[in-house]
């Protein structure tokens, strides 16, 4: 019982042990597997990517020169970021912000580097509608380039 109450008022006049993230900003650890971004000027759509995807989260679009990526799909494996041989793929620390849609993002060769379009998630792989372009629901740019 004492040790209970005494659990109680440490835990009355300490510090919470959780954050109020999205409302608050989050600390990741250095090396956490976050979000994948491209630096477009480098990819040679050679799709190495796409094809080892293990969840088949990426659509490589070598007509329209874009590449996609289904945030929800990624399980952070690393596999692209160390089979791309120019370095195109980079991974963040930090991971995509909550958002009610299934959204796909969008990097393109026009695009600013680490910049990306955000587009409401329609059929899936994007290979099968090569070159079209779909309707942008927002650009977004990284807010921290890759380490
Ligand atoms: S592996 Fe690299 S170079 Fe090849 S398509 Fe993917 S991002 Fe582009
Ligand atoms: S980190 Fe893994 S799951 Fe995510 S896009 Fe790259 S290969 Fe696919």
């Amino acid at each position: 019982m004492m040790s209970m109450l005494s659990s109680v008022f440490r835990s009355l006049f300490s510090r919470p042990d959780t954050v109020q993230y999205p409302a608050g900003p989050s600390t990741v650890p250095l090396g956490n597997r976050g979000k994948v971004v491209w630096d477009m000027e480098k990819c040679i759509y050679c799709r190495l990517c796409e094809r080892n995807c293990p969840t088949k989260a990426i659509g490589t679009d070598k007509v329209g020169k874009t590449q996609s990526i289904a945030r929800l799909r990624c399980i952070q494996c690393r596999t692209c970021v160390d089979i791309c041989p120019t370095n195109a793929i980079s991974m963040l620390t930090e991971h995509t912000k909550p958002s009610p849609h299934k959204e796909v993002h969008v990097y393109g060769k026009e695009m600013k580097q680490f910049e990306y379009r955000v587009e409401r998630m329609g059929d899936w792989p994007p290979a099968k509608q090569e070159g079209k372009k779909l309707a942008a629901v927002e650009i977004k740019a990284e807010e921290n380039g890759p380490a």
